[in-house]
């Protein structure tokens, strides 16, 4: 492993978008290409050539990027492969391809020029967009100009990796999706200077279960190929100039990691049951198809939260009927018996959709959000619930309403949902016997009137990211309040308690799909005040069967009615560590 060069061990702080420790030896992906690129007129005679070269180039990088879809496919996924698309797509543009042959033709400017110069103004265009949806494409379409200016200047698009060490720790002013779709099987970790949870890449690199951390800075030129680093994924850390033991025990500790979340995801196979016998549900959080072989890889017992916001906000359309069956049916397919609670389009808040028109409001978290937007937009709202509907054919559904917290809200979201039932059994269509219908309890008054919400819901799921910011009046995206936006104030223990006590009064089942629900650190209290599922991200899935499996419900129980007299959230956090 590369030499330590006596300089003092030092550590920088990024992102950590994927969680784990990787230690390796780091190879630049790419150093600033763009800088390499050359610039030069062409004489009148040569621009037929020039032309033609570009054609032969957008060509070759069609094959490429085809080759590279398939392999993605194969090995990451369908959803992951389907960014390819995008990337075709630039090359069939012709405000794109067009344009560059424009510049070739009467700027008389080489093709690598041409091909830099439009795909920056286009990337710039598109990052300046309004629409998060628009801006990922930025990555996209400088993904594909780097690849064919590599393809003009004579590259195989293909990484030069003799020579890698056996722990290759990768590393990028920024990474493309292409970047990781035939990554070489000793890559261990990525670090980049640029980037942020959401990109493309920190997806794949969660779903590869490779431990990343992004945003570095200009730190990231403090790394040297000579010399091994650490890398932490949780904490967002990076270490230079590692002693030699350290990098040894980070080693040990990412290969002690790799074969514990091995054994945790087997045994996570299985349903949990408290030590007294008690099933807890522990289900998955998705926003999309692509979340799905994360969840059962993970063994979650069914979904608790479909968001399908995703699929309204990475469209410039509104999904149709058609579009959204095809997706629920999908995730319905895949979990079979198993249930998946498809939550209607939760818009507005802090979720602006372009094409919606949404009104411009002073508190968007206090305004047309949710289920108060669907009941005033009929047409969006009905066209999702035959989609809904639909698909409850092909496996166990059920629905939830966001943010109701009036039974007229849920009693008019029900006459929509049976109106639209009835208009497609005349259509013909097959359709679930019994669909359970709930709602999420996410505002203090849903808490409160959970006993009267109780009788004409099917099921509650307590959202305890909306239900917190609600209860506490703190913002649950400003960093400002964040010491006051705490899940286990005992303010919003109380409210989880009282609906945990309503749900069970009326017989009807009660769970959580709030981040809090897939913290460990709370698992025992959670199942104490009443929850009989938990649903979470899915790479948490296996620590929190784990901790349900040593819970034992009648003390849980106890312990929760303790904790709920406590007076803040350090009081209860330090009451529970204690135990
Ligand atoms: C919640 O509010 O806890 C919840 C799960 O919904 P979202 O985070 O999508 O608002
Ligand atoms: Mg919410």
């Amino acid at each position: 492993m590369g030499q330590h060069n006596n300089a003092a061990p030092e550590t920088f702080q990024g992102i950590g978008v994927s969680p784990g420790i990787a230690a390796g030896v780091p190879k630049w992906l790419r150093k600033e290409a763009a800088a390499v690129i050359e610039r030069r007129e062409i004489d009148s005679s040569e621009v037929a050539a020039e032309v033609n070269r570009f054609q032969a180039a957008v060509a070759e990088t069609k094959r490429q990027i085809e080759q590279v879809r398939a392999s993605v496919e194969r090995d990451i996924g369908e959803e992951e492969a389907k960014v390819f698309d995008a990337h075709l797509s630039f090359l069939a543009d012709p405000a794109y391809v067009g344009e560059i042959e424009r510049k070739i033709q009467s700027e008389r400017l080489n093709a690598e020029a041409a091909c830099q110069d439009v795909t920056d103004q286009t990337r710039e265009m598109l990052a300046s967009l309004p629409n998060e949806y628009l801006q990922a494409r930025a990555d996209d379409i400088r993904d594909v100009g780097q690849r064919l200016v590599q393809c003009l200047m004579g590259g195989t698009g293909q990484t030069d990796v003799s020579g890698w060490d056996t722990h290759t720790i990768l590393v990028a002013d920024e990474l493309m999706p292409s970047d990781l779709s035939a990554l070489p099987k000793n890559v261990v970790g990525l670090i980049t200077a640029k980037g942020s949870k959401t990109a493309h890449t920190a997806i794949m690199a969660r779903t590869l279960g490779l431990p990343a951390v992004y945003g570095l800075g200009d730190a990231i030129h403090e790394i040297s190929e000579d010399e091994a680093v650490i890398l932490n994924g949780d904490a967002g850390t990076v270490v230079v100039h590692p002693m030699e033991e350290d990098v040894q025990a980070a080693m040990e500790a990412a290969a002690r990691r790799g074969e514990e979340l091995r054994r945790a995801r087997e045994a996570a196979q299985q349903p949990a049951e408290t030590t007294d016998g008690v099933r807890i549900d522990v289900f998955a959080n998705i926003g999309g198809l692509q979340d799905l072989d994360a969840a059962l890889a993970n063994g979650a017992d069914g979904v608790g939260l479909f968001r399908t916001e995703f699929l309204y906000l990475e469209n410039d359309h509104w999904p149709t009927e058609e579009e959204q069956y095809e997706v629920y049916r999908k995730a319905l397919e895949a979990f079979g018996t198993r249930p998946v609670v498809i939550r209607t389009l939760d818009i507005g808040g802090d979720k602006a959709l372009p094409y919606a028109a949404l009104p411009s409001e002073e508190n968007p978290f206090l305004g047309l959000r949710a289920i108060r937007y669907c009941l005033q937009q009929v047409d969006v709202f009905r066209t999702q619930l035959r989609a809904l509907l639909r698909a409850s054919a092909h496996g166990t559904l059920w629905i939830m309403f966001p943010m109701v917290e009036t039974l007229d809200e849920l009693r008019a979201a029900r006459k929509h949902l049976e109106e639209c039932r009835q208009q497609l059994a005349n259509e013909g269509y097959a359709m679930a016997e019994h669909i359970p219908v709930g709602i999420m309890v996410e505002t203090p008054a849903a808490a409160v009137t959970a006993d009267i919400l109780a009788k004409e819901a099917d099921f509650f799921s307590i959202g305890t990211n909306d239900l917190t910011q609600y209860t506490l009046a703190a913002d649950r995206g400003n960093a400002d309040v964040a010491n006051l936006y705490q899940p286990s104030h005992p303010a919003v223990l109380r409210l989880i308690h009282q609906t945990c006590k309503a749900a069970q009064a009326a017989g009807i089942p009660v769970g959580m799909c709030g981040e809090f629900a897939g913290d460990p650190e709370f698992t025992e209290l959670l199942v104490g005040l009443g929850l009989q599922e938990l649903s979470m991200s899915a790479s948490f899935i296996p620590s929190v069967k784990g901790k349900v499996k040593a819970t034992e419900r009648a003390a849980a129980a106890r312990l929760a009615d303790e904790v709920v007299k406590l007076s803040s959230p350090e009081e209860v956090r330090a009451y529970l560590q204690q135990r």
